[in-house]
């Protein structure tokens, strides 16, 4: 497909996802959310059925056959208005990739359509209250038992916990090493969600622990057909968990940074706007050229990953980099909104609470640190 097509066909998608979320995900909508700690459940349909689930899910698999771009306008979109709670990115730009690229023909024929279609909502379960920086701690462990295996153990802060009709969920196998298992949560016993954990941000994302006592899943839901592969299919499939999550952090500081330059062109302090305050535009201009930059690094790692060469180091150094020049450019922005910016009505109060997680989840700063000095 040539270039020019390519970019109508996203312009053409990115309206689409917009009117769909402008329709049917309203400031009313989000408010209800945010206050209920989850999307409704037919959100998630309503998205399906209008292309915003898994959009880079081959035709064969009943997708549109999209590529990696595709889940990045329904990440930028989101992060425009505000619905970092809905667990899209996830389901699509992190968790999909796992069955698309490891399970079986028959099981992608059967599951994808359903990803597709928002039928199955996704998360994916590998930390643990005593495991989560270091993932080879973890202790819940699956034990092979004829045809099945037995998973038992506990894990937590597991994004749409609440709603997934479908995990992946880590654990260890023979000689300690890690295996990642499909978990069917309306198919098996011993499987059940603990709390909806309260956040200080995002609310509108259903967090959750979950508990796991004998469940029983066929031994072909092992992804990758063998065990002991899971820390490679983790480490193969974060590089681009790592670009969504950047990508999400982008979107806030552009909308944090669009919001402040409006805000303060209309509110006045010692007869003047308090834009035209040096210090203002000093912070501004900053901002604005780290919001430039932001975009270069996410745009040069999105190419680098469509020719399938975006490796760890890459996918952390750009975490690492975006979200905590986000984390600065959304508390300066924050700044300039003065008491009003405390204010729950105020977008900029949630962006920044929404924003501070990026730093710690898909892999702490200070975790992404270690991966790329482990490259010096
Ligand atoms: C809202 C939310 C959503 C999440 N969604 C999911 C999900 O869907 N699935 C999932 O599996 N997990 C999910 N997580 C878990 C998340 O990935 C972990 O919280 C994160 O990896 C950090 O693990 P931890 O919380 O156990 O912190 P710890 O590992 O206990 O770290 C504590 C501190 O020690 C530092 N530290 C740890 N090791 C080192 C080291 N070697 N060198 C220097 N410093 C170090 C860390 O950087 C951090 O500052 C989510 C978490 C949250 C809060």
């Amino acid at each position: 497909m040539a270039l020019q097509e390519e970019n109508e066909l996203l312009t053409l998608y990115r309206d689409a996802v917009a009117r769909f979320l402008d329709r049917h995900a309203t400031p009313a909508d989000l408010d209800r959310w945010r206050e209920a700690g989850m999307v409704d459940r037919n959100f998630w349909n309503l998205a399906g059925e209008a292309g915003l689930l898994s959009p880079s899910v081959p035709e064969q698999y009943g997708g549109p056959g999209g590529d990696f771009r595709f889940e990045l306008v329904v990440i930028e979109e989101l992060g425009r208005r505000g619905l970092e709670g809905f667990g899209a990115p996830v389901h699509s730009g992190i968790v999909t990739g796992y069955i698309n690229d490891y399970a079986t023909e028959d099981q992608k024929r059967a599951w994808l359509p359903k990803i597709v279609s928002g039928e199955i909502v996704l998360g994916i379960a590998m930390t643990e209250p005593g495991a989560g920086s270091d993932l080879r701690g973890m202790r819940t462990r699956a034990v092979r038992d004829g045809k099945d295996y037995v998973i038992d153990g506990q894990k937590t802060f597991i994004s749409n916990g609440q709603t997934a009709d479908m995990i992946i969920v880590a654990a260890k196998t023979e000689g300690d090493r890690i295996s990642l298992f499909v978990v069917e949560t309306a198919c098996v016993e011993g499987f059940t969600r603990g709390r909806n954990l309260h956040k200080m941000g995002r609310e509108a994302q259903d967090t959750s622990e979950l508990f796991f006592e004998g469940v029983r899943v066929p031994a072909g839901h092992l992804l990758g057909g063998e065990p002991g592969k899971g820390f490679g299919q983790l480490m193969a499939q974060l590089p681009q968990e790592r670009v969504v999550i950047a990508a999400m952090g982008q979107a806030m500081m552009e909308r944090a940074l669009a919001l402040t330059i409006d805000y303060t062109k209309e509110r006045k302090a010692f007869g003047q706007a308090i834009f035209d305050f040096q210090n203002t535009q000093f912070k501004l201009a900053e901002a604005r050229a780290q919001v430039a930059a932001g975009r270069a690094f996410l745009d040069s790692c999105v190419a680098r990953h469509l020719d399938d060469k975006l490796d760890a180091v890459d996918g952390a150094m750009l975490k690492l980099w975006v979200t905590e020049t986000a984390w600065k450019v959304i508390d300066d922005c924050f700044q300039l909104f003065g008491g009003y910016g405390y204010m729950d009505e105020y977008p900029i109060s949630r962006i920044f609470r929404d924003a501070r997680i990026d730093r710690i989840h898909g892999g702490t700063s200070e975790i992404m640190k270690t991966i790329i000095a482990r490259s010096l």
